[in-house]
């Protein structure tokens, strides 16, 4: 008897430009599953109605992106710790009695793409431009990794004032344009969508950046974005948002197929389509 098709997919509106299927498909090939992954379009207002139909039509789960990942925390029967925290579902595994779990995976990926880069705290402050989604799994990662002291750079204050009193006083508030911010820390991320392609570009003073603080971009596109330039060109250590994106896909991955997957330069060539 041949083993039934595992089925995943990626909702988002609009969902063409995801590169989760093309990143599952190779890894499907490469492990020699039998299983799909498709883009599929789900308009805001249906996504409760079609995340109940997953278990009828024998899904093992889906990957959510923009506008579903907040919406989505209302709808499943079950949320995992760090989609609570995070505020945000990325991942719905449809468990075998029919309920869905929410979890959230960017946390984790984030990490894999610092760990990736050697990042160490070494007792440190981290710097966060953002306030949003992003932001909030960077926030919940660094946490769980002990850093000491957050300081959050962002445009609406009260924004990132909500921050401190949800996760406590190891996160501080300061403006986005606070270059005195940078002074003495280990780490920049950038969390907010400034400098992606289509969106404003992102003007960042680094004079106060230590020269031995990594730098890293949740935007990757471009991959290599005017911060990450900027950052290389005055000795910085740089880390791109792609290894992000590849690391937080590995637990969905293993939930929908059973196979826990490796994130190799051979898959950022191919995601990337130069490979
Ligand atoms: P979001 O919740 O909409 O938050 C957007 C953030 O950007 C907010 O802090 C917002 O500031 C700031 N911002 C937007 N336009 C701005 C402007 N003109 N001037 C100053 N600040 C501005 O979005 P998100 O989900 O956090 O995503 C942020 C970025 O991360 C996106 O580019 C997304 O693609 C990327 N991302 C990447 C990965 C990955 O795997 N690499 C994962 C998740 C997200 P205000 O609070 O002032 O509005």
């Amino acid at each position: 008897m041949t083993a039934p098709l595992l089925k995943a997919g990626v909702m988002g509106w609009p969902i063409e430009h995801s590169l989760s299927p093309k990143l599952h498909f190779y890894w499907l090939q490469k492990y020699n599953i039998q299983g799909s992954y498709l883009p599929i379009a789900v308009a805001p207002e249906q996504l409760g109605v079609v995340l109940k139909t997953l278990y009828l039509q024998g899904y093992s789960g889906v990957n959510l992106t923009v506008p579903h990942k907040e919406a989505a925390l209302q709808i499943v029967d079950h949320v995992d710790h760090n989609a609570l925290r995070i505020g945000a579902v990325n991942t719905v595994v449809v468990r075998e009695d029919g309920t869905l779990e929410g979890r959230n995976t960017d946390a984790y990926g984030f990490t894999q793409n610092l760990l990736s880069a050697g990042y160490k705290s070494n007792g440190k402050p981290a710097v966060i431009l953002g306030a949003g989604g992003a932001a909030r799994a960077a926030i919940v990662a660094l946490l769980d990794m002990g850093v000491a002291s957050i300081r959050i750079l962002n445009r609406t204050l009260d924004k990132a004032e909500v921050l401190v009193e949800e996760f406590g006083s190891e996160l501080s508030v300061h403006a986005l344009n606070d270059k005195a911010a940078l002074k003495d820390v280990s780490l920049l991320v950038n969390a907010t969508s400034l400098g992606l392609k289509g969106q404003p570009p992102l003007v960042i003073d680094l004079q106060h950046l230590p020269k031995d603080a990594l730098v890293t971009d949740m935007v990757y596109a471009p991959l290599m974005t005017d911060l990450l330039k900027q950052a290389e060109a005055r000795g910085n250590k740089i880390v791109d948002g792609l290894g992000m994106l590849l690391h937080q896909a590995r637990p969905a991955f293993e939930a929908f197929f059973g196979v826990d997957p490796d994130v190799t330069p051979e898959l950022r060539r191919y995601v990337l389509g130069d490979a």
